[in-house]
């Protein structure tokens, strides 16, 4: 089965990449000698089948990236609808005990 991890990457308004290294103010503002500032932000999945599109945020790239790996999950993942019965069993279980 494939996994949905997701990666969340800065890019510089020229299209390269702006590494972790790369410092910045609160405000998004460059500390770091050589970095134009992130311009835009791509999630990317693990599964390598998706790529968001370019969010002028990072939370925003995230938000998508939790919105495709909750897209993807297999039906078969959900919770069995015995699960909370079963629970129930093993908390009165605990009780008795
Ligand atoms: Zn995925
Ligand atoms: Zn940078």
């Amino acid at each position: 089965m494939a996994r949905h991890s997701i990666t969340v990457t800065a890019y510089h308004a020229d299209g390269t990449v702006c590494p972790s290294e790369h410092r910045h103010t609160t405000g998004g503002s460059p500390l770091t000698e050589g970095c134009t500032g992130r311009e835009r932000f791509l999630a990317t999945c693990s599964c390598k089948q998706w790529t968001s599109g370019p969010s002028s945020t990072k939370t925003y790239a995230a938000e998508q990236g939790r919105r495709h790996r909750s897209d993807q999950l297999p039906a078969k993942f959900a919770p069995p609808s015995k699960g909370p019965a079963a629970l129930r069993k093993l908390l009165r279980f605990d009780a008795e005990d």
